[in-house]
């Protein structure tokens, strides 16, 4: 495996991969390590998390700079993504035994019913490079403290951030075998989850990924989470307050440079404010510093690899092609590494890639709604239903325009974002199941019913 500086082309180190031999071991292992740790205290366990939390925030500077260097990530958002990381850690080590407590239920006089949250075994974890630490923290951290063993799977542009968050775990304390890299590539995937002992997956990436891991899991009876792609809404009403909803709604669309689910892809705008919006937003999307990903005041830094970028390319040149109007960007920049700047189509015919696909980079596609109606029918025009953002100064119109979109979430006059207290997810072609909150917790347990007499 190796990784490659996509800023400046770089290779930056091969790693060697584990052959059958060597998982097998991780898997015998992770065994070993689930024998002890289900039957661990679970405050024992929330102790360790909170020192893993201190290790990230100890180590953030250090952890940042190689998200920099694998994946183009902007250092001052690197380093909030180590924080946030550090904070759902915070999260579960005290909430983590409240949200695992026995249920109790209606019973006869002198029964006593209740379910208890046992763990089901090793997890495996496919995990995308788009936010390296948080997306494999955001598992680990509530399925390990429910006392599953965890099995990372990276995705292989990231194998030095895959190693040292299994480092993470060891300095916190935690036993040997309950945190493993496996230094894998997708094709080995199918025979570690086909494993007897694997009793689970969780897998955060593409569609086509997620149907892989999905049919496997199917064909052995293994539950799974899955937490894929998006192409989210943005809505902007006629009495939205203009200035909040053009400064989230550039950060919604370019942070990250632009590679997470739960980006605002699709803008839709009230036709009283659509020129108004549009001009506003061309001109922020213009004054983005994008640049060296190592410097604080760049915003936008490459895209995390060359290839990934011409397909995000050719996205736009088929959508221009199709009739759609690029107001802004639209080529790759005229420099060494992976750099695309944020772009702006406008005209979008339906069905063109920006409009139906999930574009996972800088640009945003901007409609001219007529009315809510209209915005909440093309808000639902998608394969996909992941999240959604609604611009309006009327609370009660936002919270009733929230229930006509189909998505796992919907943020009224906000950012949409993950948070460890929140249920987080998708439908439809974002996936299925819940992650953090106490939703998230109880995915990976087993509901075990009991009844004393
Ligand atoms: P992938 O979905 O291919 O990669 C995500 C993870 O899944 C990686 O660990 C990858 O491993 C693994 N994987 C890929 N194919 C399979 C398979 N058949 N069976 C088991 N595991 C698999 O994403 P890409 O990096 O290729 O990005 C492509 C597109 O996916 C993006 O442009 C974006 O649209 C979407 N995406 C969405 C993400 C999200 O947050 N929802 C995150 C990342 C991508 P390996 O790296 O070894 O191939």
């Amino acid at each position: 495996m190796q990784s490659t500086n996509p800023a400046t082309g770089e290779q930056l180190a091969t790693y060697e991969e584990d052959d059958a031999v060597d998982v097998e071991e991780k898997l015998a292992l992770s065994m070993d390590a689930y024998a002890d740790w289900r039957d661990r205290p679970i405050r024992e366990r929330e102790t360790l998390l909170a020192n893993a939390g201190s290790v990230l925030r100890e180590n953030k500077r250090r952890y940042a700079e190689l998200m920099v260097r694998e994946m183009g990530k902007p250092i001052s958002q690197a380093i909030a993504e180590v924080e946030k990381s550090a904070w759902a850690c915070d999260h579960y080590a005290e909430y983590a035994s409240a949200y695992l407590s026995e249920e109790h239920y209606p019973s006869p006089p002198g029964t006593e019913v209740k379910t208890v949250h046992d763990p089901l075994g090793p997890v495996l974890a496919v995990m995308p490079w788009n936010y390296p630490f948080w997306q494999v923290i955001r598992f680990a951290a509530p399925y390990l403290t429910a006392g599953n063993v965890g099995l990372l799977k990276h995705a292989s542009n990231v194998p030095g951030t895959a190693l040292v968050l299994e480092e993470v775990f060891t300095e916190a304390g935690y036993p040997e075998g309950v945190f493993q890299t496996l230094m894998i590539g997708s094709s080995q995937v199918e025979d570690v989850l086909a494993d007897d002992r694997v009793k689970a997956a969780t897998l955060t990436g593409s569609g086509p990924a997620g149907r892989a891991v999905a049919e496997t899991a199917g064909k052995h009876l293994k539950k799974t989470v899955l937490e894929l792609g998006g192409s989210d809404p943005f809505i902007v009403l006629d009495d939205a307050d203009l200035e909040a909803a053009v400064e989230t709604g550039v950060q919604a669309r370019t942070q990250n440079g632009g590679q997470s689910c739960i980006a605002a892809k699709r803008f839709l705008v009230h036709e009283a404010v659509y020129d108004e919006y549009v001009d506003r937003l061309v001109d922020a999307f213009e004054a983005l510093v994008v640049g060296d990903p190592t410097d604080e005041a760049t915003d936008v830094g490459p895209q995390a690899d060359a290839a990934l970028m011409a397909d995000l390319q050719e996205q736009v040149q088929a959508s221009v092609d199709a009739g759609a109007t690029l107001l802004t960007g639209g080529e790759p920049l005229d420099r060494d590494g992976a750099f695309y700047p944020p772009t702006v189509l406008s005209d979008v015919p339906s069905g063109c890639p920006v409009d139906s696909e999930e574009t996972f980079g800088p640009v945003a596609a901007v409609y001219e709604v007529a009315d809510e109606q209209e915005a909440v029918t093309l808000a639902n025009d998608s394969r996909f239903g992941l999240g959604a953002s609604i611009w309006t100064e009327d609370r009660e119109r936002g919270e009733q325009l929230a229930r006509d979109i189909e998505s796992g979430a919907v943020y009224v006059n906000e950012l949409t974002k993950s948070d460890p207290r929140v249920p987080f997810g998708g439908i439809n072609d974002s996936g299925y199941g819940r992650e953090l909150s106490e939703t998230g917790i109880k995915e990976f347990v087993n509901r075990k019913t009991v009844w004393i007499q």
